[in-house]
């Protein structure tokens, strides 16, 4: 694999980073994941767009400008033959002797790579997957997209060790969002719920889209908490992320949700999203 590492194409062999890097030492450094499908980036502006937010809220500089972005992205994507996969990208404050206090002029690291892997059709979307209840501990900045991914981590083996496949964290008795992915339910009338945005969770490239593409398909929805319990009770419940576009859940803590298979309006989302971003794809 051919990744892209502060101004260079390497073989993954070959890269390095300095083990004074801020990322390293502190996780004081933000990261994207965008999708590829038919070789094409996935929602390149609206990752972009949050990336800048990430790094104004830490006072951190942008390594390249996004047209230079762009060009990595693909340059990454014909390097590699990807058509299917995803781009991990990370910006770093940069390396510096090691302190609290943020270093004066360090250079801002730039790290990305391409992973292959079957997007449009994985299995877990057919069969849907089970999720376990893990409280949320993280920090109260989970809008800033940092890779401070500890907590996550942990939660994800907790959850498996419970015999899942994911967490969904909970505080203060409602679900927050799973461990990299955004929580929704769907009610017996037919509302998909899901948290509003907030310093409490990741603001979702795929949330918005999925959000917009429900109201254009006339769908109603609340942005509002919603509880374990009624989760547990609804007719569907599932999960959004780059990398799972929509993924139904089937079981929540052992209890299955409605009819313990993935949700027509689940499925139909999946399908929606899926089309509007290879039509808007780059
Ligand atoms: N919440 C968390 C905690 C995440 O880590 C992610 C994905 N990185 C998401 C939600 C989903 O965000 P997106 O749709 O932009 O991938």
């Amino acid at each position: 694999r051919i990744v892209y590492v502060n101004g260079a194409y390497v073989p993954e062999e070959e890269a390095r980073v300095s083990i004074f890097d801020r990322g390293f030492l502190m996780a004081d450094a933000v990261y994207e994941v965008t999708s590829v499908l038919d070789g094409r980036i996935c929602e390149f502006e609206g990752h972009v767009a949050r990336l800048h937010r990430s790094l104004a809220e830490l006072k951190m500089a942008a390594p390249v400008d996004d047209a230079a972005l762009l060009e990595i992205h693909r340059e990454l994507i014909r390097r590699n033959d990807l058509t299917e996969g995803t781009i991990y990208l990370q910006v770093t404050r940069g390396a510096a002797d090691r302190d609290f206090a943020w270093p004066e002029g360090a250079e801002p690291g730039l790290v990305l790579f391409t992973q292959a892997k079957a997007l449009e059709t994985p299995k877990a979307a057919e069969t849907g997957i089970r999720v376990a209840s893990v409280e949320d501990l993280r920090w109260g900045r989970r809008d800033i997209k940092t890779t401070q991914l500890l907590y996550p981590s942990l939660a994800k083996m907790i959850a498996r060790e419970k015999g899942a496949d994911d967490a969904w964290m909970v505080e203060d008795g409602y679900v927050t969002e799973g461990s990299s992915n955004n929580a929704y339910i769907v009610t017996g009338a037919g509302t998909i719920v899901t948290r509003q945005l907030s310093n409490d969770i990741l603001h979702g490239i795929t949330r918005a889209s999925v959000l917009r593409l429900a109201r254009e398909a006339q769908m109603v929805i609340e942005e509002r908490p919603f509880t374990l319990a009624e989760a547990q009770a609804a007719k569907e419940a599932f999960s959004t992320a780059a990398s799972i576009f929509v993924m139904p859940v089937v079981e929540i803590d052992g209890v299955p949700v409605g009819e313990g298979t993935p949700g027509p309006l689940a499925k139909r989302l999946r399908e929606i999203y899926i089309a509007a971003a290879k039509a808007t794809s780059i």
